[in-house]
């Protein structure tokens, strides 16, 4: 049996960066992966940057190396094809998350099993109004996602792909009860809720409960 301990993570102001070449599928499919080309080089931390009323910026073309910049990649890294003129040149961020109880900084596909975070991007726009899983919104109007095994990220405030009230957006498929910050979040069916499962996240090679504060396979 394998546990692991909720912790709980915040958005820092800094991003990983890379410099990025694709070549987008409707023009040509990769031979090693069957999706498109693609190619990255890290280019290291830097400050996100914001609009005046305070939401993430795509990236301003001015910190943009140029295109003979010998940084970008030149080939894919999956089969190894050339890019041509007309591919994109993009410069590609992640958002840098912090685990409050340890210090440590990763970017949210490559945190540890169990971290939480609040999923603002859907959350942000929603301090009033309804709630339940028809809308992503929790009960206390955050959007709370949980790292599980195999990289699956786990909306609980989502809506079960097995809900047996689709018609009906403000019950819980699952009902969370407690709070990630301190150890206490505990998923289960008490409370509006729908006939879908035991309150258990299943996905492909692990089936496991949230019960105070630790996931917990089963
Ligand atoms: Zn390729
Ligand atoms: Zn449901």
């Amino acid at each position: 049996m394998s546990e692991y301990k909720i912790s709980w993570w915040e958005p820092t102001d800094r991003k990983r960066q890379w410099l990025r070449r694709y070549t987008s599928s409707d023009q040509h499919k990769c031979s090693g992966t069957g999706s498109y080309c693609n190619a990255m080089f890290e280019l290291g931390e830097a400050d996100i940057l914001y609009t005046k009323d305070g939401y993430i910026t795509g990236d301003r073309d001015d910190r943009k190396p140029p295109e003979d910049d010998p940084r970008w990649p030149k080939s894919c890294e999956a089969c190894g094809r050339l890019f041509g003129d007309n591919d994109p040149h993009q410069l590609f961020g992640k958002q840098i998350y912090i685990c409050q109880a340890t210090g440590q900084r990763s970017t949210l596909d490559k945190a540890p099993v169990g971290a939480c975070w609040d999923a603002w991007w859907i959350s942000e726009r929603r301090k009033e109004g309804p709630t339940g899983s028809g809308y992503m919104i929790g009960p206390d109007y955050r959007s709370l996602v949980v790292k599980c095994p195999g990289n699956h990220d786990w909306h609980i405030d989502n809506r079960a792909s097995n809900c047996t009230m689709p018609d009906e957006r403000e019950h819980f498929c699952w009902v969370r009860h407690g709070r990630p910050e301190d150890g206490t979040l505990h998923v289960d069916k008490n409370g509006n809720t729908c006939a879908a499962g035991a309150g258990s996240i299943a996905i492909t090679g692990f089936h496991g409960f949230l019960h105070h504060g630790v996931l917990r396979d089963c």
